[in-house]
């Protein structure tokens, strides 16, 4: 299957990786900014024929390839593309996999020039520790990563993922009033703004249902079926995930307590 292309900007490319599924969407999308002198933004995952294409999609010389974070589905076509286009890779912090080893770090406010346009390294912890996103001037153009997503919402999974770190990430990404925003999966978001506090609601909606639901004691499989009433198993994995990763939250605000090993609750005022 061929990749997916499409000019979202002047001077981007999209190129969204074959990797379709629930947390994928459509696929890792893959950017190409610039065109004589070009950055790469995520690799995408490493799948056979997928970083020749995005090889040669390129029109000039690839300076960077730059990544958002180091999960598969971003980072693990890296090494290869990196050796493909002769182009040094860059990731914020160490590689946590060691699939990068020896990858350049990535700096908060560093910037990338290419024709006219500069690159900005924003950190955006919450989706991963690592994450970082990358904010294109003058057009102001946000590459979002997994922080957010064309569609639905992102999933933040414990022990990397942390909601209010996450939160916190979404209100300073707001503050630098992106006009589109490019995310890692999904279409293109035209109205970030509203997109931004969209995520920030569906949040702290959630939260508000789980304790209403922690009313009696529960477990996580119990809240599932509560608040997120799903039966698809593989979509349930993943709300069990990210009902661990605001209970986490609540645990650690002293707002819900662990009554016995696997059973939580709200926590009797004192
Ligand atoms: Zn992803």
């Amino acid at each position: 299957m061929p990749a997916k292309r499409q000019l979202v900007a002047p001077g981007v490319l999209m190129i969204t990786a074959p990797n379709p599924g629930p947390k994928t969407l459509e696929g890792t999308n893959c950017y190409l900014v610039g065109n004589k002198r070009q950055l790469v933004i995520d690799a995408g995952p490493d799948m056979p024929g997928f970083q020749e294409e995005l090889a040669a999609s390129t029109s000039g010389e690839v300076v960077a390839v730059l990544l958002t974070h180091d999960h598969p589905d971003h980072a693990g076509g890296a090494p290869y593309l990196g050796s493909l286009l002769s182009a040094p890779i860059w990731i914020n912090q160490a590689s946590p996999s060691g699939r990068l080893a020896g990858a350049h770090v990535l700096a908060a406010d560093q910037e990338f020039a290419v024709e006219g346009n500069s690159v900005r390294v924003i950190p955006s912890p919450g989706h991963s520790w690592d994450h970082v996103c990358f904010l294109r001037e003058p057009d102001r153009i946000l590459f979002a990563g997994d922080t957010i997503l064309g569609e639905g919402s992102t999933l933040i999974a414990p022990p990397e993922g942390d909601v209010s770190v996450y939160l916190d990430s979404l209100v300073r990404l707001k503050a630098l009033q992106p006009a589109k925003i490019a995310p890692g999966h999904g279409p293109m978001i035209t109205d970030p703004a509203e997109k931004i506090d969209e995520y920030v609601t569906h949040r702290r909606q959630r939260e508000q249902e789980l304790l209403a639901a922690l009313d009696n004691p529960k477990t996580v499989q119990q809240l599932v079926d509560e608040v997120y009433g799903i039966d698809d198993s593989t979509v349930c994995e993943l709300a069990k995930l990210s009902v661990r990763a605001q209970l986490a939250k609540l645990l650690r605000e002293k707002r819900v307590e662990e009554i016995t090993s696997g059973r939580y609750r709200v926590r009797a005022a004192s």
